[in-house]
């Protein structure tokens, strides 16, 4: 963008949602443009945020005036809800970063395209410390021409933007990450439950895992950070990942295709009732399994 724009010619960017991602994605905005409005529902986490980060707490019909507007809510039926109550300006872009729904992405494409607007889904990955560090990698999928629209924007929170194909690919590609993500904590932690039961140091035995072959992205973070040490600490809430997994278990259906790994995966951790899910870190799913082997995995 050449230096010579004006200010009134810049983009006006908003944010929807501040919660566990969108505080900290949203924080990074004012970096890259000059006003950022954000709204959330309980309202209040909005004058904080622009307190904290210098953005601009407004109401929901305003934040929706904006010329890029982010959303981040748990789940496309909270945004299908939310953009059904508002009346959204012609030649916006709705970039969409909550882990979504592929047919609702199509749905909400196809929608809002006829009122001159593009909606790309943007699901992010790098949990809330990604979030933080302004690190995360972004599934983008749409119209390709908005995704580059949107791209520097984008940036302010991301290290890796991918462009993933037409509407509903980047929750694809988001659903099916979180699958294997679940399938390789619940791998290392039935690992670990044999070496335990072999009265194995698990520290000294999750260093060598760690470093050979049989290492993963959660046995080298959440295994040793969230379990061994029993905190659990919530951060990415296990009804989220329970969402995640149902939404590829329906990608693998509607594929027609039986995978047994997926499927079995997905019902260990959909054996904790989703009312209870919603207050646990997905990490704490590890606790079941625990009492069925009787096993505890700590330092
Ligand atoms: P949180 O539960 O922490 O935050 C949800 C946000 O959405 C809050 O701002 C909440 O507002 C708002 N909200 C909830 N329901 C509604 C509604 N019906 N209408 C309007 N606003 C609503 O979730 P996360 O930030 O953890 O997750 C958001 C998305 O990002 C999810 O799709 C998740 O799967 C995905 N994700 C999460 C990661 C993580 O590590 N946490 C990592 C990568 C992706 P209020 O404050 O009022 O409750």
């Amino acid at each position: 963008m050449s230096n010579n724009t004006k200010d009134s010619e810049l983009p006006h960017v908003a944010f929807i949602g501040l919660g566990a991602m969108g505080w900290h994605m949203a924080s990074h905005l004012p970096k890259v443009c000059k006003t950022v409005k954000v709204w959330n529902r309980n309202f209040e986490k909005a004058q904080q945020h622009a307190q904290s980060f210098g953005t601009i707490a407004v109401n929901l019909q305003e934040a929706v005036q904006a010329d890029i507007i982010f959303s981040c809510l748990p789940t496309s039926a909270d945004v299908e809800n939310l953009i059904a109550r508002v009346s959204l300006k012609a030649g916006s872009i709705w970039v969409d970063c909550t882990s979504g729904i592929p047919s609702s992405a199509c749905r909400l494409a196809e929608k809002l395209k006829k009122l001159n607007i593009d909606y790309l889904d943007a699901p992010v990955s790098g949990q809330t410390i990604g979030a933080e560090n302004g690190t995360l990698t972004v599934m983008l999928a749409g119209h390709y021409d908005a995704c580059l629209r949107a791209k520097p924007f984008i940036q302010a929170f991301a290290d890796l933007i991918e462009y993933v194909g037409e509407s509903g690919s980047g929750f694809a590609v988001k659903a099916v990450n979180n699958s294997l993500m679940a399938v390789n904590l619940w791998a290392a932690a039935e690992g670990l439950s044999i070496l335990k039961a072999q009265q194995v140091d698990l520290a000294a035995a999750l260093n060598c895992i760690n470093h050979s072959s049989g290492r993963s992205g959660m046995s080298e973070t959440i295994v040793a950070q969230r379990i061994l040490n029993g905190a659990f600490d919530r951060s990415f809430a296990l009804n989220l990942l329970q969402k995640d997994m149902g939404i590829a278990i329906d990608l693998m259906r509607r594929s027609q295709l039986e995978l047994q790994v997926l499927q079995t995966t997905h019902a260990c951790y959909d054996l904790i009732k989703t009312t209870d899910a919603a207050s646990m870190d997905f990490s704490a799913a590890i606790q079941r399994l625990e009492q069925d082997t009787g096993y505890k995995l700590r330092f």
